[in-house]
């Protein structure tokens, strides 16, 4: 019996050009309401005033359809492909890039990108994508698509932990991050953490843990008090909105966990700005 399931590579261009001008002018209702309760728990007057202008800045973004921030990011795309799947009509990786290229050139917003980390020639169109890949049941594709500004990209970090440092090392680790970012990633922010794995695995954690909606616990028990734990550790440093001092430095804490080696523990902390852009769809 055959179940393959055939999607012309058109589908994909099309959803992903609609999605990268949705997610960079409509910020999702979680972080939405991460930003309503971090205007009504925040003590710091100024640090009020300067919630309650993010919360205007996103009204004005949805009904005048301009980007929410200027840095509309490099776009980083998840995809779930599921295995009965078989994609017609040309490669999906072009596919994908065409639809970044037509939503960032049709929806008039900032090419960011540049074709080589040394030779620095802008490539116009925002493209190529930073894409990962992967297989999964079924025959269905979730596309997520994450916008990333280097404001806070720039702040994130890598730290390859020795086994002995247990807990209070990560503790120190996603703690240290956030204090030296401080006012550059834009805060509130939302902190992606990834333990375990390896160097890579834990980056790519830390990453995906940012397009979890805001508000939401890991599963695993001790997980979901680390990141209840951390928030609170974070707010306590006192950095506030826009790092002019406050109660909220961070909305979010959203930690994934892996197996790793019996010799390491390797923990990456993505700092992600207030403007944390994340839109799923499923074809
Ligand atoms: S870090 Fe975020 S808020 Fe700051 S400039 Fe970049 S996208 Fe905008």
């Amino acid at each position: 019996m055959n179940n393959i399931r055939e999607i012309n590579v058109k589908e994909i261009t099309e959803a992903v050009a609609s999605m990268c001008i949705e997610v960079n002018h409509n910020l999702s209702e979680d972080m939405r309401c991460a930003l309503d309760d971090a205007f009504n728990k925040e003590s710091s007057e100024l640090g009020k005033q300067i919630l309650d202008q993010l919360k205007q800045n996103l009204v004005i973004a949805k009904e005048e359809m301009i980007p929410i921030c200027q840095d509309t990011g490099m776009a980083v795309v998840f995809m779930e492909i599921g295995q009965e799947v078989h994609f017609e009509g040309g490669n999906l990786e072009d596919a994908i890039n065409e639809g970044v290229r037509k939503g960032y050139v049709e929806g008039f917003l900032r090419k960011s990108v540049v074709d080589d980390p040394i030779i620095r020639n802008n490539t116009k169109d925002n493209t190529p994508a930073v894409i990962h890949y992967s297989v999964v049941p079924g025959d269905k594709v979730k596309i997520t698509i994450s916008p990333k500004g280097f404001g806070s990209e720039n702040m994130s970090k890598v730290y390859m932990l020795k086994p002995a440092d247990g807990i209070e090392g990560v503790k120190n680790a996603i703690l240290s991050a956030v204090k030296d970012a401080g006012p550059n990633a834009c805060p509130p922010m939302v902190i992606g953490v990834g333990i375990g794995g390896t160097f890579e695995k834990c980056a790519l954690m830390s990453k995906h843990a940012l397009t979890r909606k805001a508000g939401t616990h890991s599963d695993v028990p001790y997980i979901k008090e680390l990141e209840e734990e951390m928030l609170e550790k974070i707010n306590a440093l006192e950095i506030g909105p826009a790092g002019l001092g406050g109660s909220v430095t961070a909305m979010a804490v959203n930690i994934e966990s892996y197996p790793t080696h019996i010799a390491g523990l390797p923990v990456a902390v993505n700092i992600c700005c207030h403007v944390n852009r994340h839109i799923e769809r499923v074809i």
